[in-house]
């Protein structure tokens, strides 16, 4: 799939919330999202990212794969950290950005089950970046807020 570059106005918009998580379409876009995130090297890739405006991100850390449908945040903590990020939609750009060090996220997984996870380090800090797309925030916002 072909991602979606800054300052498209796709990246701005708030996402709807998936009815059907396991959905034939919704199925084959997560699948197709993995593929494009692996052949870009991304850690994370956010549905408005391939223009599609609903919530629904899918991440990939150590080698394990995360699917995240109607994600919401339960809790941040621990630390602030700065540390330079990059974003698919921002080709050769990277900034220190201001994250927590630990999440709490609810959501449902690809299976259609609803699932809390709790991520640290860099998956927290993925976790925040791809939820903040599902918002239309992007990582040069919060760059902003660092100078
Ligand atoms: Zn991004």
């Amino acid at each position: 799939m072909k991602i979606i570059q800054y300052p498209n106005p796709i990246l701005r918009q708030k996402c709807e919330k998936i009815k059907n998580p396991t959905d034939s379409a919704i199925q084959q876009l997560i699948l197709d999202m993995i593929k494009t995130m692996r052949a870009n090297d991304g850690a994370g890739l956010a549905a408005p990212q391939v223009g599609k405006n609903i919530q629904l991100c899918v991440m990939e850390v150590d080698n394990e794969i995360f699917t995240l449908i109607n994600p919401e945040i339960k809790n941040l903590s621990g630390k602030d950290l700065f540390i330079e990020e990059g974003c698919l939609s921002f080709p050769g750009k990277f900034l220190p950005i201001k994250r927590c060090e630990k999440i709490k996220v609810k959501a449902y997984d690809n299976s259609g089950k609803k699932q809390i996870i709790r991520a640290r380090g860099l998956l927290a800090r993925v976790f925040q970046h791809e939820i903040d797309h599902l918002n239309g925030e992007l990582f040069i916002d919060k760059a902003v807020e660092y100078k």
